[in-house]
């Protein structure tokens, strides 16, 4: 009798599960020879050959061209008779094809489908149809769990279920049966013996064909070429010289770079057949297994499938050379915006690293052996979803970088729900073109994640820390170098930090998907308005707020021009402000401290005399370089300084009045103001009057002394009139301190001010509730006429009288009305990111009011630059600081008890005096405490209060412990180091964390 071998449907794809036929390329009856190629199919990716691996004649039925066959299905048959063109009804087939085919039993084989690239078994989780079943085509018969998800296995055929089927929880390599569909259901074999766990039936059986004009059902090859793609047009390789190789084959090496020359060959008389070809070139696994392994004492379980993949996979990886980039991202505005739109966060973030990589397509690309590179332009990014059973799944947002957001949340919503049961189809977790791994809400503070074959980069997403949240790129060097990634993560931040900007471009991108444009949508959107201005931004004053904001611009290669009424940028600040009274401050220090060099042992130091010409020269000094300094990085960074007077003369034209020359305008897109706040003199009779003549001076002017005053009248008691008593002091200037209010230092935290009023009363002369009657004299000669609360007058003669009466913002000249600009009091009424009423006009410093610090209106004209480049950021008072350089320094960070109580926080403070701090007792700089204020519900520090020697360098740790939200829990565990005052701020932690364990007893 003759012997017949079918011809099956080959798996030519991961995905493929039936082909159609395209065209036979022999005829019944033609002699084939291992290796030839009888027919093609077409695939859900390609039209192929398919290859024979039995030399013979060809034998119908051939499945007729056009049918759909399902893998592993019969498409016709090899004889070893010549003429033996069909086989008969009833004719038995015997299956001993080369490919080592499995045996089958009297029905067409349910095999484990291969349910992705990495597939190679699974576990049967369910049956869902029993034997005698009647079976539909497209019918759920079973589920089973693969290395990433527990799916569904649908049947193609219609029949009756039949046994043996392979026991719940056993293992089946894809390619094998799992039960057979019969066509009659008096045969179908629900009492046989189940598979068993090895699934390897060895016994091999007989089956009557199916009728002629269907084609035979045969198992699927085990070796199946689920790994072996000949998908694409590439021509096939030259027969090696002398040797015999299967145009499958030669299409196989052509596609896969393998050099045929030397390869062994198993087909007949040495054929190299495509096996060969793939055996030739290791997969990524083999490779990676080959790595020495270490051996482990102990009796080891087998892993289950999907912890195989996971090892198989992440072995694989091995082989990807990786290197990881860090950018911290302030997600604040994206989680907001993200709430608003409705959508979830991590929707929002894959949308936004879609955005962010239409600027960086490289970082979508992935890596293909041998020496390929694959560019995609779908953006189908895998994200990290925990399921229910702790394991991790990775579906596939697909189509992001064209889907608005509703859809992607749409999409992200059933992937979820199906991810955390691992039901998932293949397409719904193959082939992601990039992954992103969120781990922030497990609390890490950073990890990096491994990028597996197929992608080049992965996103690892840690906790919110101190500066921001960590998102991490390991990406493979072959696709990436480590520019392309920190240029994709620079643009990822500016993206995530200002959502509002592409966010409300979904719709639109969606459209623009519809009409088949590329969607260009990118972040950051400036609100700069569009216009031939002479400058997109002007801005108004030169000092800290004006000068940070023209450089952060300009940094971003923004045209920008800053006008500033005096030669040299760095305002009051610079001029008439912290620099020169700290440069005061620093020759009075001396002094002071040198009145305690006789404690520490130290004689003949005690008695320094001041060098008044020197104090001023040194001052100057340090002035003018700093000037010079600025004005010179200033133009270094191209931004166009001016000097002269700015005013407003419209919305976009700015009217200059230069020093010498005529007024010009200019005109712009947006503008900032930044023109600071004057020293405010009330009207006290004999006041104003005097400030021409330098018997009454203001923090403006007080620099114009010709020597320390010997005696110094102080009306204000505010920091600045502080600080100035402290240190004519310390020159040996005898101070008078009057304040009108009840206590002097207002605005300084509660205890920390009492401590410090009581040590300056010890020298200088301060009367609280008084009132300022008059102030006449001439310079040298000056008379402070004042009454105290009681109305009792007195009359202080002095050669000065400083008016430390504060700051106001004068704006009466900028013509603020024309443009719409409001004020709230004397200030400029703006919102947090510094924008006032004119949405194109932005205003920071001092003349917004708040606190009137250098460093903050730095920061605020940073924030403005931010806006004004698309970036939603925003000024939280909250977190600022400040210090007052009296002797000890009162310093503040955050909230203090009270301030925090009254935005509802339950506040709790800790503090300890300097006096016990083993550093302090050292130098003798025991005055003062530190107070640590946390909020009780989270262990947050809000607020650091100092009263201190050295604040201005302790302050540095409270700033970062409250804009790094640090817990109490954080700083207790930091170490610091002995012996330092920074000793204190663990222990402060640690003393507040136990007092709150204690109250929390109770
Ligand atoms: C004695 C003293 C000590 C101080 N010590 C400290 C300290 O230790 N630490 C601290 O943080 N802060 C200190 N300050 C406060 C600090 O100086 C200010 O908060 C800071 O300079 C404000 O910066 P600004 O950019 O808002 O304004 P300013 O520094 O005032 O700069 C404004 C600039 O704009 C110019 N200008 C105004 N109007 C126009 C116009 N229409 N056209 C063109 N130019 C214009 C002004 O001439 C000036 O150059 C101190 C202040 C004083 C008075």
């Amino acid at each position: 009798m003759s012997q017949h071998y079918a011809i099956t449907m080959p798996q030519l794809s991961d995905t493929m599960t039936e082909g159609v036929v395209v065209t036979w390329e022999k005829q019944p009856g033609d002699k084939v020879e291992r290796g030839d190629i009888v027919a093609t199919v077409e695939t859900d990716k390609a039209i192929m050959d398919v290859e024979v691996f039995k030399a013979g004649y060809l034998a119908g039925p051939l499945a007729d061209v056009g049918a759909t066959i399902a893998v592993g299905a019969a498409l016709g048959y090899i004889t070893d008779t010549a003429g033996d063109v069909a086989i008969a009804a009833g004719e038995v087939v015997e299956e001993q094809a080369q490919t080592e085919m499995i045996p089958h039993h009297a029905g067409t084989p349910i095999v484990m489908p291969q349910l992705s690239d990495t597939m190679i078994e699974g576990v049967v989780v369910t049956w869902e149809k029993q034997p005698g079943d009647v079976i539909k085509r497209g019918d759920i018969v079973a589920t089973v769990e693969t290395d990433k998800a527990i799916m569904d296995v649908e049947v193609f055929q219609e029949g009756f279920l039949s046994g043996p089927i392979a026991d719940v929880g056993s293992v089946v390599e894809v390619g094998h049966p799992m039960a057979f569909i019969v066509d009659d259901v008096a045969k179908a074999n629900d009492t046989g013996v189940t598979i068993s766990a090895d699934h390897k039936v060895k016994n091999t059986h007989k089956v009557a064909p199916p009728a002629a004009d269907k084609p035979a059902h045969i198992p699927t090859p085990k070796a199946a070429p689920a790994h072996i793609s000949a998908a694409g047009n590439v021509p096939p390789v030259a027969r090696p010289a002398g040797r015999q190789a299967s145009p499958y084959a030669r299409k196989v090496a052509a596609q896969l770079g393998v050099n045929l020359t030397g390869l062994a060959g198993t087909g007949p008389s040495g054929v190299i057949v495509a096996a060969d070809v793939a055996r030739a070139r290791p997969s990524m696994q083999e490779v990676a297994h080959s790595l020495p392994q270490v051996d482990v004492p102990g009796q080891g379980r087998a892993m289950t499938s999907m912890e195989k993949a996971v090892s198989h996979a992440m072995t694989a990886s091995l082989t990807l050379p990786t290197f990881n980039v860090t950018v911290n991202i302030d997600t604040a505005a994206l989680t907001a915006a993200a709430k608003a739109k409705k959508v979830s966060v991590t929707v929002a973030i894959a949308k936004a690293c879609s955005v962010a990589m239409a600027k960086f397509p490289r970082m979508n690309w992935a890596y293909q052996p041998v020496d390929k590179l694959v560019e995609r332009s779908n953006h189908d990014f895998g994200v990290a979803v925990m399921s229910n059973d702790g394991g991790l799944v990775v579906p596939i947002l697909h189509g992001i970088e064209k889907k608005p957001l509703e859809a992607l949340q749409n999409d992200w919503t059933g992937l979820v729900e199906r991810a955390r049961v691992r039901k998932l189809a293949p397409a719904e977790y193959s082939n992601p073109t990039f992954t992103i791994s969120n781990m922030g809400m497990l609390g890490v503070s950073h990890f990096t994640a491994i990028p597996t074959p197929g992608i080049s980069a992965i996103l690892a997403i840690a906790a919110n820390g101190p500066q921001g949240t960590p998102f991490t790129i390991t990406g493979d060097h072959r696709v990436l170098n480590g520019a392309d990634v920190a240029l994709y993560l620079a643009t990822l931040k500016q993206t995530i930090e200002a959502p509002d900007a592409w966010m409300a471009g979904g719709t639109a991108v969606a459209a623009e998907a519809v009409t088949g444009q590329a969607a260009t949508v990118s972040a950051p959107v400036s609100p700069i308005p569009e216009g031939n201005w002479d400058f997109p931004v002007v801005i108004v004053g030169g000092g800290p707020g004006g000068e940070d904001c023209a450089r952060d611009l300009a940094d971003h290669g923004i045209k920008v021009m800053m006008v500033n009424n005096e030669p040299f940028p760095g305002g009051e600040c610079l001029w008439r402000g912290c620099i020169p009274s700290k440069a005061w401050r620093a020759a009075a220090d001396v002094i002071r401290n040198r009145a305690h060099d006789a404690e520490m042992g130290v004689d003949g130091t005690n008695a320094p005399t001041l060098n008044w010409a020197q104090v001023e020269k040194h001052r100057r000094w340090v002035q003018s370089s700093r000037g010079d300094m600025a004005l010179k990085a200033d133009k270094g960074m191209k931004i166009d300084v001016r000097e002269g007077y700015g005013e407003f003369a419209d919305a976009h034209t700015l009217k200059i009045t230069p020093v010498e020359g005529e007024p010009y305008t200019v005109s712009f897109g947006a503008a900032v103001i930044a023109t600071g706040a004057p020293a405010f003199v009330p009207p006290i009779p004999g006041a104003r009057e005097n400030l021409a003549t330098g018997g009454v001076v203001t923090s403006d002017t007080i620099w114009n002394l010709a020597t320390p005053p010997k005696k110094l009248g102080i009306v204000g008691g505010g920091v600045i009139g502080v600080e100035m008593a402290q240190i004519f002091r310390d020159f040996g200037t005898e101070v008078l301190m009057l304040e009108r209010n009840e206590r002097i230092l207002a605005e300084t935290e509660e205890e920390i001010a009492k401590q410090l009023i009581a040590l300056l009363e010890k020298e200088v002369t301060v009367l609280t509730s008084a009132s300022i009657n008059e102030v006449s004299g001439t310079p040298g000669a000056m008379k402070l006429r004042y009454a105290n609360k009681e109305g009792i007058e007195s009359v202080f003669d002095c050669d000065v009288v400083l008016m430390a009466t504060g700051k106001r913002p004068d704006t009466s000249k900028l013509n603020l009305d024309k443009i719409g600009v409001e004020l709230d009091g004397a200030a400029i009424k703006v919102n947090a990111r510094c924008q006032t009423s004119a949405p194109h006009i932005y205003a920071v410093g001092d003349v917004i009011g708040g606190y009137m610090l250098a460093h903050t209106a730095a920061t605020q004209g940073r924030v403005a630059a931010d806006n004004l480049l698309g970036h939603g950021s925003e000024y939280d008072q909250d977190k600022d600081c400040g210090v007052t350089f009296s002797r000890p320094q009162a310093g503040f960070v955050g909230l203090s008890v009270a301030q925090a109580k009254a935005k509802g926080i339950d506040a709790v403070e800790a503090k300890m005096p300097m006096s016990i701090d083993a550093k302090a007792m050292i130098t003798g700089e025991t005055e003062g405490m530190i107070k640590l204020v946390a909020d009780k519900a989270t262990g947050r520090i809000i607020g650091v209060h100092y009263l201190a020697d050295h604040t201005d360098t302790l302050i540095g740790i409270g700033v970062m412990m409250v804009a790094g939200e640090m817990t109490l829990t954080q700083v207790a565990k930091a170490i610091f180091p002995h012996p330092t005052q920074t000793e204190l701020f663990g222990e402060l932690a640690r003393r507040l964390l136990n007092r709150l364990r204690r109250t929390a007893k109770k």
